[in-house]
């Protein structure tokens, strides 16, 4: 794939997730009175490495030569799936956010009238927006032809899905107990069970 094309396409994917899809429930979050919150130092350095490694650095290689040491080249059907990937995240990660309404957070909180999402896309999986971030990732890497750009996202990433997701488990089957016991018996973490 022509690297502009590359460029053009992955900002865009990133554009509409970031911007388009989020930036409404980044407001309405701000509106929302929280009980808890279980966030903790890690976690806040992690996912502030996400946003320099998912927007950032891509910025970097995108508006200055300064990267390209490390430029390579993908074949097409390479770039051509990580698009597919791309646009199946920004779905995923759409419909996550729309399912998940009021009770999602940047971090790990629990809101005063927090309540425990189990139908939608949350019916079979419980983390599809960290699935949807999966998706973005790995799609990033497919589609940008540069070593430190296309990879910039998927190593913070991968620490903060995994640093993260046992203590949202734990944190959510302390506040909804049994029900969320329950929840997690019939539902895979990022793909369904079956
Ligand atoms: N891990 C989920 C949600 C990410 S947003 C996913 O990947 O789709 C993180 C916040 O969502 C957490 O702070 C928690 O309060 C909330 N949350 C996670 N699962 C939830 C559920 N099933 N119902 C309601 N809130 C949930």
């Amino acid at each position: 794939m022509e690297p502009l094309i590359a460029k053009i396409i992955y900002m865009a994917g990133y554009w509409v997730a970031n911007f388009v899809i989020r930036i409404p429930h980044i407001k309405a979050h701000g509106r929302l009175p929280i009980r808890a919150n279980h966030n903790t130092r890690a976690d806040t350095s992690v996912f502030l490495a996400v946003g320099l490694g998912g927007f950032l650095v891509p910025l970097f290689y995108v508006f200055t030569p300064l990267l390209s040491f490390a430029d390579h080249s993908l074949p097409l059907w390479i770039g051509a799936t990580g698009t597919v990937l791309l646009l199946l995240g920004d779905w995923v990660f759409w419909k996550s956010h729309k399912d998940l309404a009021g009770n999602w957070s940047p971090t790990l909180q629990i809101r005063r009238h927090h309540t425990l999402v189990t139908n939608g896309i949350y019916r079979r999986v419980r983390h599809p927006m960290y699935l949807s971030l999966w998706l973005l990732v790995v799609a990033q890497a497919m589609i940008l032809p540069n070593y430190v750009a296309g990879f910039s996202g998927l190593l913070p990433f991968g620490i903060l899905y995994f640093l993260r997701v046992g203590n949202e488990e734990k944190m959510m089957a302390e506040y909804f107990g049994a029900e969320y016991e329950q929840y997690m018996k019939r539902t895979g973490r990022l793909f369904p069970k079956f």
